[in-house]
Protein backbone atom coordinates (compact mmCIF):
# COMPACT_ATOMS: atom_id res chain seq x y z
CA UNK A 1 0.00 0.00 0.00
CA UNK A 2 1.31 3.26 -0.92
CA UNK A 3 -0.06 6.56 1.39
CA UNK A 4 0.42 10.18 0.06
CA UNK A 5 -0.74 12.70 2.31
CA UNK A 6 -0.69 16.28 1.34
CA UNK A 7 2.37 15.87 -0.93
CA UNK A 8 3.54 18.95 -2.43
CA UNK A 9 6.32 19.54 -5.24
CA UNK A 10 7.79 22.93 -6.12
CA UNK A 11 10.88 23.33 -8.39
CA UNK A 12 12.95 26.76 -7.61
CA UNK A 13 10.36 27.52 -4.69
CA UNK A 14 8.14 29.38 -7.24
CA UNK A 15 6.77 26.77 -9.76
CA UNK A 16 4.02 24.25 -8.18
CA UNK A 17 4.44 21.03 -10.11
CA UNK A 18 2.05 19.14 -7.46
CA UNK A 19 -0.30 20.51 -5.38
CA UNK A 20 -1.90 18.90 -2.37
CA UNK A 21 -1.82 14.84 -3.36
CA UNK A 22 -3.61 12.73 -1.01
CA UNK A 23 -3.92 9.31 -2.32
CA UNK A 24 -4.36 5.64 -1.40
CA UNK A 25 -3.09 3.01 -3.71
CA UNK A 26 -4.13 0.01 -2.72
CA UNK A 27 -1.98 -3.63 -2.37
CA UNK A 28 -2.73 -5.79 -5.25
CA UNK A 29 -4.23 -2.44 -7.17
CA UNK A 30 -3.94 -1.38 -10.95
CA UNK A 31 -3.89 2.04 -9.99
CA UNK A 32 -4.03 3.91 -13.41
CA UNK A 33 -2.82 8.01 -13.51
CA UNK A 34 -3.85 9.99 -16.85
CA UNK A 35 -3.79 13.59 -17.36
CA UNK A 36 -1.86 16.10 -19.92
CA UNK A 37 1.06 16.86 -21.01
CA UNK A 38 2.55 18.48 -18.25
CA UNK A 39 0.54 17.57 -15.29
CA UNK A 40 2.93 16.02 -13.03
CA UNK A 41 2.27 12.28 -14.01
CA UNK A 42 6.07 11.21 -14.46
CA UNK A 43 7.17 13.60 -11.31
CA UNK A 44 4.73 11.85 -9.23
CA UNK A 45 6.03 8.37 -10.31
CA UNK A 46 9.68 9.46 -9.79
CA UNK A 47 8.54 10.64 -5.90
CA UNK A 48 7.32 7.03 -5.37
CA UNK A 49 10.26 5.54 -6.74
CA UNK A 50 12.80 8.26 -4.35
CA UNK A 51 14.48 9.83 -7.77
CA UNK A 52 12.60 13.45 -7.14
CA UNK A 53 12.80 15.03 -3.54
CA UNK A 54 9.37 15.71 -1.70
CA UNK A 55 9.21 19.22 -1.00
CA UNK A 56 5.84 18.88 1.26
CA UNK A 57 4.11 16.02 2.55
CA UNK A 58 4.62 12.35 4.17
CA UNK A 59 4.89 9.76 1.66
CA UNK A 60 4.36 5.93 3.16
CA UNK A 61 4.77 2.15 2.09
CA UNK A 62 2.89 0.02 4.10
CA UNK A 63 3.11 1.85 7.40
CA UNK A 64 6.54 3.46 6.95
CA UNK A 65 7.54 6.61 5.95
CA UNK A 66 9.18 6.86 2.88
CA UNK A 67 10.49 10.55 2.03
CA UNK A 68 14.01 10.06 2.54
CA UNK A 69 14.70 5.85 2.24
CA UNK A 70 17.06 5.65 -1.07
CA UNK A 71 15.35 4.43 -3.95
CA UNK A 72 17.59 0.80 -3.58
CA UNK A 73 15.91 0.34 -0.36
CA UNK A 74 12.15 0.63 -1.47
CA UNK A 75 11.51 -2.75 -3.51
CA UNK A 76 10.01 -1.53 -6.59
CA UNK A 77 10.67 -1.88 -10.21
CA UNK A 78 9.85 0.75 -12.41
CA UNK A 79 9.79 1.34 -16.37
CA UNK A 80 10.81 4.77 -17.21
CA UNK A 81 9.29 6.58 -20.00
CA UNK A 82 12.71 7.01 -21.58
CA UNK A 83 13.85 3.49 -21.73
CA UNK A 84 16.97 4.03 -19.56
CA UNK A 85 18.97 0.91 -20.30
CA UNK A 86 22.82 0.69 -20.00
CA UNK A 87 23.94 1.01 -23.12
CA UNK A 88 26.91 -0.86 -22.97
CA UNK A 89 25.10 -3.82 -21.87
CA UNK A 90 23.50 -6.70 -23.73
CA UNK A 91 20.18 -6.95 -23.45
CA UNK A 92 20.56 -10.11 -21.04
CA UNK A 93 22.30 -8.38 -18.67
CA UNK A 94 19.75 -5.22 -19.10
CA UNK A 95 17.19 -7.56 -18.07
CA UNK A 96 19.76 -9.32 -15.37
CA UNK A 97 21.11 -6.61 -13.97
CA UNK A 98 18.80 -6.18 -10.93
CA UNK A 99 18.80 -9.87 -10.21
CA UNK A 100 22.66 -10.03 -9.76
CA UNK A 101 22.61 -7.39 -7.56
CA UNK A 102 19.94 -9.12 -5.30
CA UNK A 103 22.30 -12.42 -6.28
CA UNK A 104 18.97 -14.11 -6.87
CA UNK A 105 20.65 -17.91 -7.92
CA UNK A 106 21.89 -18.44 -11.35
CA UNK A 107 19.10 -20.59 -12.12
CA UNK A 108 16.37 -18.79 -11.22
CA UNK A 109 17.59 -15.63 -13.24
CA UNK A 110 17.82 -18.03 -16.25
CA UNK A 111 14.18 -19.41 -15.46
CA UNK A 112 12.82 -15.73 -15.04
CA UNK A 113 15.17 -14.36 -17.91
CA UNK A 114 13.75 -17.00 -20.32
CA UNK A 115 9.73 -16.85 -19.24
CA UNK A 116 9.86 -13.04 -19.92
CA UNK A 117 11.49 -12.90 -23.47
CA UNK A 118 9.59 -15.79 -24.61
CA UNK A 119 6.15 -13.59 -23.69
CA UNK A 120 7.38 -10.23 -24.48
CA UNK A 121 9.05 -11.45 -28.00
CA UNK A 122 12.76 -10.65 -27.44
CA UNK A 123 14.50 -14.08 -27.25
CA UNK A 124 16.27 -13.43 -30.24
CA UNK A 125 17.68 -10.18 -28.96
CA UNK A 126 19.86 -11.24 -25.84
CA UNK A 127 22.94 -10.67 -27.06
CA UNK A 128 22.57 -7.47 -28.60
CA UNK A 129 23.16 -4.11 -27.09
CA UNK A 130 20.33 -1.55 -26.76
CA UNK A 131 21.49 0.69 -29.74
CA UNK A 132 21.38 -2.02 -31.98
CA UNK A 133 17.85 -2.39 -31.39
CA UNK A 134 14.28 -0.24 -32.48
CA UNK A 135 12.37 1.96 -29.84
CA UNK A 136 10.17 -0.63 -29.52
CA UNK A 137 12.08 -3.08 -28.83
CA UNK A 138 14.21 -1.05 -26.07
CA UNK A 139 11.29 -0.38 -25.01
CA UNK A 140 10.43 -4.60 -23.93
CA UNK A 141 14.00 -4.55 -22.35
CA UNK A 142 12.61 -2.05 -20.18
CA UNK A 143 9.44 -4.26 -19.40
CA UNK A 144 11.16 -7.14 -19.39
CA UNK A 145 14.21 -5.76 -16.76
CA UNK A 146 10.99 -4.72 -14.34
CA UNK A 147 9.29 -7.91 -14.71
CA UNK A 148 12.22 -10.09 -13.84
CA UNK A 149 12.58 -7.99 -11.08
CA UNK A 150 9.32 -9.66 -9.06
CA UNK A 151 9.18 -6.69 -7.09
CA UNK A 152 6.08 -6.12 -4.87
CA UNK A 153 5.48 -2.49 -6.52
CA UNK A 154 5.73 -1.52 -10.31
CA UNK A 155 5.89 1.42 -11.25
CA UNK A 156 5.24 1.88 -15.22
CA UNK A 157 5.66 5.48 -17.18
CA UNK A 158 4.00 5.04 -20.88
CA UNK A 159 5.07 1.63 -21.46
CA UNK A 160 3.31 1.07 -24.36
CA UNK A 161 3.77 4.27 -26.17
CA UNK A 162 6.46 3.30 -28.99
CA UNK A 163 5.05 -0.19 -29.97
CA UNK A 164 2.19 -0.64 -32.80
CA UNK A 165 -0.92 -1.31 -31.93
CA UNK A 166 -0.99 -5.02 -32.21
CA UNK A 167 1.92 -5.99 -29.63
CA UNK A 168 0.43 -2.71 -27.81
CA UNK A 169 -2.86 -4.87 -27.19
CA UNK A 170 -0.80 -7.57 -26.73
CA UNK A 171 1.05 -6.44 -23.64
CA UNK A 172 -1.49 -4.79 -22.07
CA UNK A 173 -2.96 -7.94 -21.75
CA UNK A 174 0.36 -9.66 -20.60
CA UNK A 175 0.65 -7.08 -18.02
CA UNK A 176 -2.79 -7.13 -16.52
CA UNK A 177 -2.07 -11.51 -16.54
CA UNK A 178 1.55 -10.86 -14.86
CA UNK A 179 -0.02 -8.03 -12.11
CA UNK A 180 -2.85 -10.54 -11.06
CA UNK A 181 -0.37 -13.19 -11.22
CA UNK A 182 2.07 -12.05 -8.91
CA UNK A 183 -0.48 -9.82 -6.91
CA UNK A 184 1.59 -6.72 -7.76
CA UNK A 185 0.54 -3.20 -6.93
CA UNK A 186 0.93 -1.28 -10.28
CA UNK A 187 1.14 2.76 -10.53
CA UNK A 188 0.72 3.04 -14.59
CA UNK A 189 0.63 6.27 -15.87
CA UNK A 190 -0.99 6.35 -20.03
CA UNK A 191 -1.94 9.16 -22.49
CA UNK A 192 -4.25 6.47 -23.57
CA UNK A 193 -7.93 7.07 -22.89
CA UNK A 194 -8.59 3.28 -23.75
CA UNK A 195 -5.53 1.76 -21.57
CA UNK A 196 -6.79 3.36 -18.67
CA UNK A 197 -10.31 2.39 -19.23
CA UNK A 198 -9.32 -1.34 -19.81
CA UNK A 199 -6.18 -2.19 -17.70
CA UNK A 200 -7.36 0.37 -14.40
CA UNK A 201 -9.01 -1.02 -10.86
CA UNK A 202 -8.96 2.87 -10.03
CA UNK A 203 -7.73 5.58 -12.58
CA UNK A 204 -6.72 9.05 -11.15
CA UNK A 205 -7.10 12.06 -13.52
CA UNK A 206 -4.27 14.63 -12.77
CA UNK A 207 -4.75 18.22 -14.45
CA UNK A 208 -1.76 20.79 -13.74
CA UNK A 209 -1.13 18.86 -10.61
CA UNK A 210 -3.91 18.44 -8.87
CA UNK A 211 -6.43 15.35 -8.89
CA UNK A 212 -9.13 15.98 -10.34
CA UNK A 213 -10.94 12.21 -9.67
CA UNK A 214 -10.04 9.20 -8.55
CA UNK A 215 -12.43 6.61 -8.73
CA UNK A 216 -13.49 3.41 -11.08
CA UNK A 217 -13.08 3.71 -14.92
CA UNK A 218 -16.98 3.22 -14.93
CA UNK A 219 -17.92 5.65 -12.25
CA UNK A 220 -15.21 8.25 -14.12
CA UNK A 221 -17.45 7.82 -16.90
CA UNK A 222 -20.78 7.45 -15.59
CA UNK A 223 -20.15 10.08 -12.79
CA UNK A 224 -17.34 12.60 -14.03
CA UNK A 225 -16.65 15.31 -11.32
CA UNK A 226 -15.83 17.69 -13.73
CA UNK A 227 -15.84 19.07 -17.76
CA UNK A 228 -12.05 18.08 -17.40
CA UNK A 229 -12.86 14.54 -16.51
CA UNK A 230 -15.81 13.97 -18.80
CA UNK A 231 -13.80 15.21 -22.06
CA UNK A 232 -10.50 13.43 -21.24
CA UNK A 233 -12.32 9.85 -20.26
CA UNK A 234 -13.69 10.69 -23.67
CA UNK A 235 -18.02 10.40 -21.16
CA UNK A 236 -20.87 11.49 -23.24
CA UNK A 237 -22.04 13.96 -19.94
P1 LIG B 1 4.18 14.00 -20.08
O1 LIG B 1 2.80 13.41 -20.29
O2 LIG B 1 4.55 14.95 -21.16
O3 LIG B 1 5.20 12.98 -19.80
P2 LIG B 1 3.99 14.60 -17.21
O4 LIG B 1 2.57 14.65 -16.73
O5 LIG B 1 4.74 13.36 -16.96
O6 LIG B 1 4.00 14.96 -18.77
P3 LIG B 1 6.05 15.86 -15.64
O7 LIG B 1 7.20 15.33 -16.39
O8 LIG B 1 5.75 15.27 -14.33
O9 LIG B 1 4.72 15.83 -16.54
O10 LIG B 1 6.27 17.41 -15.47
C1 LIG B 1 5.36 18.23 -14.73
C2 LIG B 1 5.82 19.67 -14.77
O11 LIG B 1 7.05 19.81 -14.05
C3 LIG B 1 6.08 20.20 -16.16
O12 LIG B 1 5.52 21.48 -16.27
C4 LIG B 1 7.58 20.26 -16.26
O13 LIG B 1 7.99 21.28 -17.08
C5 LIG B 1 7.98 20.51 -14.81
N1 LIG B 1 9.33 20.00 -14.51
C6 LIG B 1 9.74 18.72 -14.58
N2 LIG B 1 11.02 18.59 -14.21
C7 LIG B 1 11.45 19.84 -13.88
C8 LIG B 1 12.70 20.39 -13.41
N3 LIG B 1 13.77 19.60 -13.19
N4 LIG B 1 12.74 21.72 -13.17
C9 LIG B 1 11.64 22.50 -13.36
N5 LIG B 1 10.46 22.05 -13.79
C10 LIG B 1 10.36 20.74 -14.07
MG1 LIG C 1 5.75 12.04 -18.17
Amino acid sequence: KITMNNIVKRYDKEVTVLDDIDLTINEGEFFVMVGPSGSGKSTLLRMIAGLEDITDGVMKIDDNVINHLPPKKRNLSMVFQSYALYPHMTVRDNILFGLKARKVNKEEQQKRLHETTEMIGLSDYLDRKPRQLSGGQRQRVALARAIVSQAPICLMDEPLSNLDAKLRANMRIEIRRLQRQFGLTMVYVTHDQVEAMTMGDRIMVLDSGKIQQVGRPIDLYNEPANLFVASFIGSPK
